[in-house]
């Protein structure tokens, strides 16, 4: 299966292996989903790296719980997975850098 996701689109229609900034900013402001591009729900969960969630700096876009399991599954590994309440894009301090997402009020695992 070829997963496309929303977040690796580039206008031409070909596919970016990381996250293209102006669908970053896109998830962001318009509170869709990364991986379907629909509307985001609540709550909501990113994927990213031990790393991304220890520091909750996230550089893929914001995703629904069911879109992120999914992502899981095709890259299992060390991608872990964060619920949360909320978010805020993180613009970069230098110009050219990729955007990243701040999740706020974790909501932790039963
Ligand atoms: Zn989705």
């Amino acid at each position: 299966m070829t997963t496309q996701l929303f977040a690796q689109q580039r206008d031409d229609g070909t596919v970016d292996a990381g996250v293209v900034k102006k669908r970053a900013i896109q998830c962001a402001l318009s509170r869709i989903c990364g991986s379907c591009g629909k509307s985001l729900t609540w709550p909501v969960a990113f994927v990213g790296s031990a790393e991304e969630a220890a520091a909750l700096l996230f550089a893929f876009p914001p995703l629904h719980p069911s879109c992120a399991e999914e992502l899981l599954r095709d890259a299992p590994g060390e991608q872990v997975l964060v619920r949360t309440g909320g978010f805020e894009l993180v613009r970069p301090t230098r110009r050219g850098d990729p955007v990243s997402f701040r999740p706020n009020s974790v909501i932790e695992d039963d």
